[in-house]
């Protein structure tokens, strides 16, 4: 059932807004899709009005701006990228990231805040080295695998993201209970054409996470023991969608799959 924020505010500067958001039980507005569905009672502010939605390409670097929705990610990706770019990776994590209604709304900064265990999207940003924007009101630049790894999240308004932006190859591999479900474990690989690949994983800790071990085994092409090492990565508890053995299995099945 979703929940009715207490007081709404659409301010149209960054200052602004975030003086809302240092007052208590308020909280940053991107798509609703999670905060109106789980979260609130408190109030919200919206960020439509912050002009966080360009998306620019400047050499080899892509910035995306916060409030982009996915559904205008896909569509910007889909007019302007090459088919040997990041984009098919980025497209078919947007494609998988639930329904057209939720991708109209849901945003960039929105699934990126909302720091879940099963976004393979946020996997996807992770191998293409992504680094945030978060205004405190200063603009602090932070990895987003420093900003997953923190135990609480990290303050500030994320404004925006920038990714690596070169030729290369990706896939991602997952099992998942249906098709359209969240995957139990997914394991994703971007291969640029020059330099080393790159891999993250979901589902076997408490968020996506990039396998640094496992990739220094596959910078030397041992690719058993890439996956073997992808192993001793997993913290994951289990649930009802998979135990630890499962998800332990799985990720070293999907290294295999997405190096092969
Ligand atoms: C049908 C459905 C399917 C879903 N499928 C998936 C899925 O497959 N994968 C997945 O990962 N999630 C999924 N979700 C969960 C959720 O919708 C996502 O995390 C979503 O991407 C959140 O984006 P949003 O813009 O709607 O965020 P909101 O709901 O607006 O906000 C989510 C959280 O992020 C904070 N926030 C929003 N924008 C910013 C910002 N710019 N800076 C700082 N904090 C901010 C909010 O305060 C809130 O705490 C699904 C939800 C639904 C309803």
């Amino acid at each position: 059932m979703p929940k009715s924020p207490t007081a709404y505010h659409r301010p149209d500067t960054l200052d602004s807004a975030l003086q809302l958001l240092n007052q208590p039980d308020t909280f940053a507005l991107g798509g609703g899709t999670k905060l109106l569905a789980h979260d609130v009672p408190g109030a919200v502010v919206d960020l439509q009005k912050l002009a966080l939605n360009q998306i620019t390409w400047n050499g080899d670097t892509l910035s995306i701006g916060a409030a982009l929705t996915l559904t205008e990610l896909a569509d910007a990706l889909a007019a302007q990228a090459a088919a040997d770019s990041p984009a098919p990776l980025l497209q078919q994590a947007i494609q998988q990231a639930g329904p057209n209604t939720y991708r109209n709304a849901a945003t960039v900064g929105g699934s990126i805040a909302s720091r879940l265990p099963d976004s393979e999207l946020l996997a996807v940003l992770l191998v293409l080295d992504a680094t945030l924007t978060l205004y405190t009101p200063q603009q602090q630049t932070l990895p987003l695998a420093d900003y997953l790894a923190a135990a609480e999240r990290p303050f500030g308004l994320i404004t925006g993201i920038t990714l690596s932006w070169h030729t290369g190859q990706g896939k991602s591999e997952r099992v998942a209970r249906t098709p359209a479900d969240y995957p139990i474990v997914s394991v994703t690989l971007w291969q640029p054409q020059q330099g080393n690949a790159a891999l993250a994983a979901t589902g076997i800790a408490q968020r996506p996470l990039r396998l640094h071990t496992a990739e220094t085994h596959l910078h030397q092409g041992h690719i058993e023991q890439a996956a073997a090492t992808a192993q001793t990565a997993v913290t994951h508890p289990g649930d009802f969608r998979g135990d630890t053995a499962y998800r332990t299995e799985m990720v070293a099945v999907l290294v295999k799959r997405v190096c092969k």
